[in-house]
C-alpha cells in the first residue's frame, strides 16, 4: 500500500524517527517519530468520524505543530486538507464550509460558539477543536489510539484543496492532487539543495501554499528541522540565526523589516545558507540593501496556489534582483498574447501561461470556470503578466487584472512603481487605474513616505516621472498615504485602493 505524497515527504521512514522535525518556541521539540506517531492517531480520529477517500477536512485553527499534524493525518487518511485563513469571519467560513462540504471541521475552541451557525447551516457532520497550545477535542481523541495506517493513495488523487487568495469575485478552491504536491517538494528540495542537516526557520502561515507546502513539505521530504515560529517576528528570527539555523523562507515584508533590525548583521547569519522570498515582488532595493548587509543575495522565486512554484533564482549563479529566475526542471513557462493565446518572442510582455505535474487540477465545483484558465494544448493561465530577458530570467510585470488601459495604451504598473520607488522621500509605492471619463481609466499612484514628517509632494513626484515615462503612463494624481493595504502574505491589495479611491475622478467612466 502507497499513500504518494506520504511516501514523497518519507513520513513512513523509521530510520529517521529519531530527527528532529521542530523546534518550538518553548524549547521543547518533536521528532519526526513523534509527528507521525501522532498524525497517525489523528487519523485514526478522522477515520472514526466517517472520513472517506476524498472527504474534505476544513481546518481554521492556528498555526501549532499540531495542525501541521492535522495536515499529514488527512493526507494519512486518504482525504483533502482544506486549510483556512485564521481571518476569515464567521460569514466567510460560512462560504467556504457550504463551497466545500467537509466531512471534518477542526476549528479553534474559542471561535467554537460563533462558527456554530456556519458550521450547522453547512451541515458538516464532525466538529472538533484545536488551539493555538496545541490542546482541544481532536488532541483529546487521538490521546491512547493506535495509529492508523496509510490509506493508499495515488498520485492523481487529491490531497488538498486551498482557497484562492483572489482579491475580486468568488474565492476559488484549487484542487491540488498528491503528485502535484510531491512533485513540487522533491524539485524544490533538490533545486535548493535542501538535506538533512538543514534547520529552516518557519516563521509563515500554514494556510497558505508557501508556509503549508513549500516551507514544511521540503524540510520534510529531506529530513530537516524547522525552528517553527507562530508568526514573523524580527528579533525571534534574529535569536534563530543564533540557533543553527541554515535557511528562510519568507514573504518581502520579512527582509524588509529584518533590515530595520540592528542585530542583522554579517556575523548574525554567519550559518545561514539560504534566504528565500516569493509570494509578493521584492523590491530590487530590499535585494541589494540585504547583500549589503548580510553578503547573501535573496532567492527569489515565483509561484501561485493552483500551480505550487514555476521559476526559481538559480542556487548557484546570478540570483537577479527584480527577477523570479528561470522555469523550475519539469515546469513549462511561456509567454502568450492575452487574448488569443499566440506565443510571444523572447522580451515581449504577455500572459504568464505554464504547464507540468504541479499545476493543479481545477477549481472545485467549478468545471467551467476551470475549462476558461486553461488553453486547450492543457497550459493555465496564471493571470500574470510578465516577459523574458534576453538571458532567460522571468520579469512578472503585474497581475492581467491591474493592467492599467489609459487612453486605450497600456500602462504596466510594475514599471511606473519602480520609477516612483527610487524617487526622493518614497518608501514604496502602489500604481493604480481608476475609471476616468476621458481615459476610461487613469493612472493613479499611492505613495508611501520614507519619513512620514517629510511626505513626498505630489508636484515633485510628478516632476520626477516627466523626463522619464511616456505622458501616457504619468499619473494623473499622486496620493500620500502612510501605508499599503496588505493581505497576510505581504500582497498589495490593489483591488482595495481601486475601491478606495473609485470616485478621485468623479467616478465617471
Ligand atoms: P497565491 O496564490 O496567494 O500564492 O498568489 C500567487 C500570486 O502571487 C502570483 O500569481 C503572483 O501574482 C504573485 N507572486 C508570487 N510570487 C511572486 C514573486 N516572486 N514576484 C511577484 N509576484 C509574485
Amino acid at each position: 500500500m502507497t499513500n504518494h505524497l506520504l511516501d514523497t515527504l518519507k513520513v513512513a521512514a523509521g530510520e529517521r524517527h529519531a530527527s528532529v522535525f521542530a523546534r518550538r518556541p518553548d524549547g521543547t521539540a518533536d521528532t519526526y517519530g513523534d509527528i507521525v506517531d501522532l498524525a497517525g492517531r489523528i487519523a485514526a480520529v478522522l477515520l472514526d468520524a466517517g472520513l472517506m477517500p476524498g472527504d474534505r477536512v476544513a481546518a481554521q485553527t492556528d498555526k501549532s505543530v499540531e495542525a501541521i499534524a492535522l495536515y499529514l493525518a488527512t493526507v494519512m487518511a486518504g482525504g483533502a486538507f482544506l486549510p483556512l485563513n485564521t481571518a476569515y469571519t464567521s460569514d466567510e467560513m460560512a462560504f467556504f464550509l457550504g463551497d466545500a462540504a467537509p466531512r471534518v471541521a477542526v476549528v479553534d475552541p474559542a471561535r467554537q460558539a460563533a462558527l456554530a451557525p456556519a458550521i450547522t447551516a453547512a451541515g458538516v457532520p464532525a466538529v472538533l477543536t484545536l488551539g493555538a497550545d496545541g490542546g482541544g477535542s481532536l488532541i483529546e481523541a487521538a490521546a491512547g489510539r493506535t495509529p492508523a495506517a496509510p490509506i493508499a493513495r495515488g498520485p492523481d488523487d487529491l490531497a488538498a484543496i486551498l482557497y484562492t487568495s483572489g482579491t475580486t469575485g468568488r474565492a476559488k478552491g484549487a484542487m491540488l492532487s498528491h503528485r502535484n504536491l510531491a512533485s513540487n517538494a522533491a524539485t524544490l528540495a533538490a533545486h535548493w539543495r535542501f538535506t538533512a542537516d538543514d534547520v529552516l526557520i518557519h516563521a509563515l502561515p500554514i494556510f497558505h501554499t508557501h508556509g503549508l507546502f513549500v516551507a514544511t513539505n521540503v524540510v520534510m521530504a529531506t529530513g530537516g528541522t524547522l525552528i517553527f515560529l507562530p508568526a514573523f517576528d524580527a528579533d525571534r528570527i534574529v535569536a534563530a540565526f543564533a540557533q543553527g539555523a541554515t535557511a528562510l523562507m519568507g514573504v518581502p515584508t520579512f527582509y524588509t523589516r529584518l533590515l530595520k533590525h540592528p542585530g542583522l548583521t554579517r556575523a548574525a547569519v554567519a550559518g545561514m545558507r539560504l534566504f528565500v522570498s516569493g509570494s509578493a515582488p521584492l523590491l530590487s532595493e530590499t535585494h541589494r540593501d540585504w547583500q549589503a548587509r548580510t553578503g547573501h543575495a535573496i532567492l527569489e522565486r515565483y509561484g501561485m496556489t493552483e500551480t505550487n512554484m514555476l521559476t526559481s533564482n538559480p542556487y548557484e549563479g546570478e540570483r537577479r534582483a527584480g527577477t523570479v529566475g528561470f522555469p523550475l526542471p519539469d515546469v513549462a513557462v511561456r509567454i502568450a498574447d492575452p487574448d488569443s493565446g499566440a506565443p510571444l518572442a523572447d522580451g515581449e510582455i504577455g500572459a504568464i501561461e505554464v504547464a507540468g505535474p504541479n499545476v493543479f487540477g481545477g477549481y472545485w465545483g467549478l468545471p467551467e470556470k476551470t475549462r476558461q484558465e486553461f488553453r486547450a494544448d492543457g497550459f493555465f493561465i496564471t493571470g500574470d503578466l510578465g516577459r523574458f530577458d534576453a538571458e532567460g530570467y522571468l520579469h512578472i510585470v503585474g497581475r492581467s487584472k491591474d493592467l492599467i488601459i489609459s487612453g486605450g495604451f497600456n500602462v504596466y504598473p510594475k514599471e511606473v512603481e519602480a520609477l516612483i520607488d527610487g524617487l526622493p522621500g518614497v518608501a514604496e509605492s502602489a500604481v493604480i487605474g481608476l475609471p476616468h471619463t476621458d481615459f476610461g481609466e487613469a493612472v493613479t499612484a499611492v505613495v508611501v513616505p520614507r519619513d512620514p514628517a517629510v511626505p513626498p509632494q505630489e508636484p515633485a513626484v510628478l516632476a520626477g516621472l516627466a523626463e522619464r515615462l511616456a505622458r501616457y503612463k504619468q499619473p494623473k494624481r499622486v496620493l500620500v498615504v502612510d501605508a499599503l493595504p496588505r493581505n497576510a502574505m505581504g500582497k498589495v491589495q490593489k483591488a482595495a485602493l481601486r475601491e478606495t479611491y473609485a470616485g478621485l475622478y468623479g467616478g465617471g467612466g
